[in-house]
């Protein structure tokens, strides 16, 4: 049968000289592995997906398991992602985020439409580390994590102004009035921090136009959200490291 359908390449491996495996995530949140013949050659009509993340149309043909590419039209080439190597790692780890919580015979829409909206907003010039938070936090239940920024653990008060510290013994935000010194395992994090990952957990994905935070602040909540997952998820990302290292390197 024939398929054409909107997705990303997310893997690809050598198949011969000539050919390459390639996987796709649809539209429809499922992964279609596709051989795709002569994908390394000079003329090949792959030759587009060679390089950076792009949405494309894929033409295919599928009984069974494997399929075969056909045809690839590029919908978004994402030029200003892909042009720029610091917003670039950002998208690998928006695609590594996803990806990683994919499992085998899964279908989940919603997978896709994340992916598509993070690319775009990181395109749109948002804030790049806000835009891989937002992605961190609407994957961290697929990674069996939780947070709860919504109302103190202690007093139980929804006033966000007055959230200060996270505490991970009673996994949840804590007030100011409530910090103690016989609390265990609290954090301070910034007021507005908390605020925008309460923001960002709850507004629905296809909402999201822009976010516009200040720099410190997007670095600030992907370091909140990435210690959340060292605590509940242990799954570590590749992209995480090579952003790290690319903050150091602006700090010498
Ligand atoms: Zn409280």
């Amino acid at each position: 049968m024939i398929y054409q359908q909107k997705g990303v390449m997310i893997r690809q491996a050598s198949y011969s000289e000539s050919s390459r495996i390639i996987t796709v995530l649809t539209e429809d949140g499922s992964q279609v592995p596709l051989m795709s013949r002569g994908f390394n050659k000079p003329k090949s009509p792959f030759i587009v997906l060679r390089q950076g993340i792009k949405e494309a149309l894929f033409t295919y043909n599928r009984f069974k398991g494997m399929g075969t590419l056909n045809e690839v039209d590029v919908i978004e080439p994402f030029k200003k992602l892909n042009g720029n190597f610091t917003v670039y790692t950002y998208g690998s780890y928006v695609m590594e985020l996803i990806t990683r919580a994919l499992e085998e015979g899964m279908k989940q829409d919603s997978f896709y439409r994340l992916l598509i909206r993070s690319l775009k907003l990181l395109e749109e010039e948002s804030e790049p580390s806000g835009v891989t938070a937002f992605t961190a936090i609407k994957m961290l239940p697929y990674y069996g994590g939780q947070i709860n920024v919504d109302e103190c653990a202690v007093c139980g008060t929804r006033d966000r102004s007055l959230f200060t510290h996270y505490s991970f013994n009673h996994h949840s935000v804590i007030c100011s009035r409530c910090i103690n010194d016989t609390l265990r395992s609290v954090v301070p994090v910034s007021n507005r921090v908390l605020y925008l990952a309460g923001y960002m957990k709850h507004v629905p994905i296809d909402n999201v136009e822009s976010i516009n935070i200040s720099e410190e602040n997007g670095k600030q909540l992907l370091s909140f959200i990435e210690m959340i997952y060292d605590e509940y998820t242990g799954v570590y990302f590749k992209s995480r490291r090579l952003i790290r290292s690319m903050g150091d390197a602006d700090s010498t």
